[in-house]
């Protein structure tokens, strides 16, 4: 099987699953997480019909992007400081800002590049010590703090679920979504209407977290590798 056919049956399958949990499929945007695979194979998935594109990586997201610079790219990574400005150069979507003072350098880095940057937040919902992102508590400052940014536009929200325990992933993509309800509510009315994306759900676990309201799924592995299962 090659990605053509693994992108297909993907995309059937998220459509049978928004359907079934009473969402309408097109609220959910299937990124392709590209990062372990070369500038041809993001080549072939976009000939296959994928556009949206998720790297880790501040050095391929800029080797990727330039390659193909007509696909919307999404940096789902850990940011540090100094890169930041390489990020913004490149992302469309950055799924994974958490610290205070990138969210000011991201301002003003998107700012000199005369931009608005999009951007999520990252919540560690399940707590664990290992993970990066925001404890919940503190989500709501923080979105207060992205609204006061003029070249920032917050989107949504985003998490990584504990691997290999689909209850526990299930209670993070609920976590979530209910954490987004709540922000939005706090929100400016103009702030709040683009906040609207919950970013959750790789490989293993996509279809709780499109059950539990994900607007966007973060999938590698199930599309670029011929061995997951
Ligand atoms: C690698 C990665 C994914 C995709 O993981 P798969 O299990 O390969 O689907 C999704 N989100 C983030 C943040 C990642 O780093």
């Amino acid at each position: 099987m090659g990605f053509a056919e693994r992108y297909e049956t993907t995309l059937a399958e998220v459509e049978r699953v928004a359907r079934e949990a009473g969402r309408d499929p097109g609220d959910v945007r299937v990124i392709a997480v590209s990062k372990t695979v070369d500038v041809d194979a993001v080549r072939e998935a976009a000939c296959a019909g994928a556009h949206d594109f998720g790297e880790n990586r501040p050095d391929c997201i800029m080797e990727k992007s330039a390659a193909l610079p007509q696909e919307s790219w999404h940096f789902i990574g850990n940011i540090q400081s100094r890169r930041i400005p390489d990020i913004v150069r490149c992302a469309g979507l950055v799924h994974s800002l958490c610290h205070e003072s990138h969210v000011h350098k991201m301002d003003a880095a998107a700012a000199a590049l005369g931009k608005v940057q999009d951007v999520l937040l990252e919540v560690n919902v399940s707590g664990e010590a290992s993970k990066d992102g925001l404890a919940p508590a503190d989500v709501p400052a923080m979105a207060q703090v992205c609204a006061g940014c003029a070249n920032l536009r917050l989107r949504g929200l985003m998490t990584m679920a504990p691997q290999g325990d689909m209850e526990a992933a299930r209670a993070a993509f609920e976590g979530l979504a209910k954490l987004h309800g709540q922000v939005r509510s706090q929100l400016d009315p103009q702030a709040a209407a683009s906040f609207n994306e919950l970013s959750m759900g790789m490989s293993e676990d996509w279809r709780e977290a499109v059950k539990a309201g994900a607007t966007m799924v973060r999938i590698g592995r199930a599309l670029f590798s011929d061995d997951f299962k």
